[in-house]
């Protein structure tokens, strides 16, 4: 019988708050342990929590970019459990009254855009961290650091409407990306500021009705939601067939080994004992710092995608990748404004972000090299066919290293744009006659050896040709070759 799955997602978002959510705490990765921490987020009798705005802020614009409807009055409520990693025995979490409630994340997967509906969104606290065992001479040792505790969280729980593991990754995808969007979180799973939980069932396709659901827990990559998703359906789809029954379970996923293993067999049917915190009032969002917020949402990324497709007549494909950042997306629009959208949008996609790949930079470093007038400058001579193709190429690299206009580029290399295929193949066939040996170990194997040949037609041109021509022509010239059997 084929089947289809039922998925739901937990997500959890670390905000970048400068501090915790009801304390005055520094909210930093990398500290020593324990030493942010103080009586409200340790837990200590006496000690009242209070809620910081700026988180409740960073809620109110992921609900508001997602259209959520935002509960004027939302409650803090305790969920009672004990962990170690838990100072208070209590979480301080929303439990009915949730800050948001409904909304949908659009999401493009294989060209079909489709809307994730949501379930509710709420603010609450993080845990500790718990390390163990470690070993100490004959002991092991468990270890906690507070640090974490009671830094502020968004839980985003969607409805059960995923399909396909791909499709729970693609979700995580444009999560991370709208939190960083909108600058509420760095959004890194390595770093635990964006985890994600996964219920899954399956059913014969095609029917309505929902099997009975197991729980994955953890998932600490984008990847090792899909993989872990893949495994588990694989897992309950064997059990069917083999006329087995599925047993409602918390299973853990480790990626490293593709191997589920379960946590908690049969779901303890927890109480929370959830109770409104009697040292917090309910949290009042108004009509004033609702729209306050709205206002200083900026353009969506998936609206942004949208226009500038519209706007620089670009395929839908490059708006996506370009508008994948938001930095990146101001630095194409600046680069693209006044020129043709399409050029700019091919150098930016294939040669820079090339750059920024094999150098590891960010896009601030690449701005700080090459300002979008510095590209637009390069672009309008490339349009007007003064840059033959592979001098384009060469005088964009010297762009990334070298200050100075097209013009000095090229006056400093000694290079009068010597780049056109017909002025440079007769150098580059008689290099090829020449040089017999190298050749040879081309064609062998040993593509090192074309810088040989490229500096042998550099030399007969009298430094006027350019590399990366010479480099392109050179290639062709011996392929043919290649292909001739020689
Ligand atoms: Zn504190």
């Amino acid at each position: 019988m084929a089947y289809e799955a039922v998925i739901g997602l937990e997500c959890h978002i670390q905000l970048r708050t400068r501090s915790k959510m009801f304390c005055d705490c520094p909210v930093e990765f990398g500290a020593a342990p324990n030493s942010n921490v103080c009586p409200v987020c340790l837990g200590l009798p006496g000690a009242l929590p209070k809620t910081n705005r700026a988180a409740i802020d960073a809620a109110l614009r992921l609900g508001l970019a997602l259209g959520c409807a935002v509960r004027a009055e939302s409650v803090f409520a305790r969920k009672n459990y004990f962990y170690p990693d838990m100072p208070k025995n209590y979480q301080i979490t929303q439990y009915d009254r949730p800050l948001c409630v409904g909304g949908a994340l659009p999401l493009s997967l294989d060209g079909v855009t489709r809307e994730i509906a949501l379930t509710r969104i709420h603010a609450e606290e993080d845990t500790g961290k718990s390390f163990h065992p470690e070993r100490h001479g004959d002991r092991r040792v468990s270890r906690v650091d507070f640090n974490r505790a009671g830094v502020p969280l968004l839980e985003l729980v969607t409805e059960p409407v995923l399909r396909e593991p791909a499709e729970c990754a693609a979700f995580l995808t444009a999560l991370r990306r709208l939190v960083r969007w909108l600058d509420i979180s760095d959004g890194d799973m390595e770093k635990g500021q964006l985890r994600c939980d996964a219920n899954v069932s399956i059913r014969p396709a095609g029917s309505s009705g929902f099997g009975v659901k197991t729980e994955l827990k953890n998932l600490n990559s984008i990847k090792g939601v899909e993989k872990g998703l893949t495994a588990e359906i694989a897992r309950q789809a064997g059990v069917l067939a083999a006329g087995g029954r599925i047993e409602q379970a918390t299973l853990l996923y480790d990626a490293d080994h593709d191997r589920l293993a379960v946590m908690r067999s049969k779901e303890y049917a927890h109480d929370y004992r959830y109770f409104p915190d009697p040292d917090l009032p309910a949290l009042e969002v108004d009509e004033a710092w609702r729209e306050s917020a709205r206002a200083a949402l900026p353009e969506l990324p998936w609206a942004r995608a949208a226009r500038v497709a519209e706007r620089y007549g670009v395929p839908a494909y490059d708006a996506a990748v370009l508008c994948d950042q938001r930095d990146l997306a101001d630095y194409y629009e600046e680069c693209a404004a006044g020129a043709d959208g399409k050029l700019a949008s091919n150098w930016l996609m294939t040669e820079m972000l090339r750059v920024l790949k094999e150098r590891g930079w960010p896009l601030a470093e690449w701005r700080g090299r090459v300002p979008a007038g510095r590209l637009r400058a390069f672009l309008a001579k490339v349009a007007a066919k003064e840059l033959p193709g592979p001098l384009a190429k060469q005088v964009f690299a010297w762009m990334v290293d070298e200050p100075g206009a097209v013009e000095e580029l090229l006056a400093r290399h000694g290079v009068r744009a010597q780049g056109s295929a017909d002025e440079l193949r007769p150098l580059v066939r008689q290099v090829i006659e020449e040089n017999p040996g190298p050749v040879t170990q081309y064609l062998g194997g040993r593509t090192a050896t074309l810088g040989f040949l490229v500096g042998q037609v550099m030399k007969k041109s009298g430094g006027q040709a350019v590399p990366q021509a010479v480099k392109e022509l050179l290639e062709a010239e011996l392929a043919g070759r290649a292909i001739s059997g020689s």
